[in-house]
């Protein structure tokens, strides 16, 4: 299999949308899977304190698990905390338990609330660097709200990843979204930008699918990935395994398609800092 090329800097990706149900999780875990298995090095930050990307990895993170948590709220450093991803080389996870349900409030009075994740993260990408293991990608998945946790990811990050489901009301509240990506531009991170769409749950036999898609790509343009994630039981299952969907069932066409996005999604490359102003 043909390897990805690595980014010439770490990319930080946030996957956000502030509903539940449309493939955040599910998106995190396989693209970061992918992107592994063509050879890249991927640290995926686990926002949400259920906790779904860490059991989709395999990594432990019962109540009172180190995690984001401490890293948020105790400043105790990433490299303390991240793991390996048992089944997955090239994957290290900062995993959340339910203790980062309370950080939420927490975070209010804490000093530099917003720019919490954003240091913590710097400064062990930097460690990471200093010893001769770069990460490629950073993927953040995030809890299905707009509270302190997201708007700390979307500072944190560079690029927007937004899945959109593929049914009736894919787009309501989308509004809302990229209004608070363009508050936190203005305001606490000005290098932000919604560089990705991807179409999930896609059902190729459905008229609704198709309307969906078409709508969002002539919204989006050539941030909508060409791939789209088609609805796949395979997908839905592999979580109980604590698996992506590339390990447990490598030649579907989940697998397949998660593959397809990762490669899009490498080949899309940095943003040029010149070209990726758009009227702000
Ligand atoms: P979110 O993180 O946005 O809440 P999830 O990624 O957890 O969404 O997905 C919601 C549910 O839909 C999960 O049960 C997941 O397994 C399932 N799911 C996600 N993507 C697909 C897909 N392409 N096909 C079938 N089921 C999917
Ligand atoms: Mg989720």
């Amino acid at each position: 299999t043909t390897q990805l090329p690595r980014p010439d800097q770490t990319r930080i990706f946030v996957v956000a949308n502030q509903k539940g149900g449309v493939g955040k999780t599910t998106t995190a875990v396989n693209v970061a899977a992918a992107l592994a298995q063509k050879g890249l090095r991927i640290l995926v930050v686990d926002l949400d304190p259920q906790g779904n990307a860490s059991t989709a990895l395999d990594i432990a993170h019962t109540e009172g698990t180190p995690g984001v948590y401490e890293a948020l709220v105790e400043d105790v450093p990433l490299s303390e905390l991240v793991r390996p991803a048992p089944q997955l080389p090239g994957i290290t996870v900062l995993p959340a338990t339910i203790d980062l349900a309370g950080a939420e409030i927490e975070l209010v009075s804490l000093v530099a609330r917003e720019t919490r994740l954003k240091k913590a993260l710097a400064a062990h990408l930097e460690e990471r660097e200093r010893a001769d293991d770069r990460i490629d990608y950073v993927v953040i998945d995030c809890p299905p709200s707009l509270g302190l946790l997201t708007v700390n990811a979307l500072v944190a990050a560079r690029e927007v990843l937004i899945p959109i489901q593929c049914e009736y009301y894919a787009l309501e509240g989308l509004g809302q979204l990229v209004r608070n990506i363009e508050l936190v531009r203005a305001h606490l991170n000005q290098d932000l930008e919604i560089t990705t769409i991807l179409l999930t749950m896609y059902d190729a036999r459905t008229r609704l699918s198709a309307g969906v898609a078409e709508q969002v790509r002539s919204h989006f343009g050539p941030k909508v990935l060409a791939t789209a994630i088609p609805r796949s039981v395979r997908i839905s299952e592999a979580p109980s395994y604590q698996q992506s969907v590339l390990t447990y069932d490598p030649g579907s066409s989940g697998a397949l398609s998660y593959l397809e996005a990762a490669r899009e999604i490498a080949q899309s490359g940095t943003s040029d800092p010149t070209t990726s102003e758009r009227g702000a």
